[in-house]
């Protein structure tokens, strides 16, 4: 039997952008997460807290222009965290704003540098939406909320 343990690792990542456009908040963005966050009132999709509630694009808004769709809704079939792809399983995917493409995180599942999505592996990072109360999988040895290590990093 292996005792518990706690093993560092660092994270090495380098994305490659396609040319995009500058980022802005669509229209379509902003009625899908009113729809989420105000209408369905939805938690955090990790922890379900309703604190500093964020919008999670699952497949990148910046990498849209080297998606392809139907691999996108083949992942959304697999992802599908409110049902919606499920609602209509073959409407195709035109935006990365589409609501299928779109999760309700907390700021800390989001961005922060030990739980975040953008920031730490998908088996870490899901693993943290099934572990019993009071169980953690990551910790921050700095004891940091997301805003205070996002400070430290800028
Ligand atoms: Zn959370």
């Amino acid at each position: 039997m292996t005792a518990a343990h706690e093993q560092r690792e660092t994270l090495h990542v380098d994305r490659i952008y396609p040319a995009h456009d500058d980022r802005t908040e669509s229209a379509e963005f902003r009625i899908n997460k009113h729809r989420l966050v105000r209408k369905m009132d939805l938690g955090c999709w990790i922890c379900g807290i309703k604190e500093k509630r964020e919008v999670h694009h699952w497949t990148e808004w910046s990498w849209w222009n080297k998606v392809d769709p139907e691999a996108d809704l083949s992942l959304l079939h697999v992802i599908d965290a409110y049902g919606f792809t499920a609602d209509d399983p073959t409407m195709p995917m035109t935006s990365p704003d589409d609501i299928r493409n779109l999760v309700v995180l907390c700021e800390k599942h989001h961005r922060h540098p030990y739980f975040g999505v953008h920031m730490v592996d998908f088996p870490t990072w899901i693993a943290q939406k099934v572990v019993k109360p009071g169980e953690e999988v990551t910790r921050d040895p700095g004891g940091r909320t997301a805003e205070a290590a996002a400070k430290k990093a800028a």
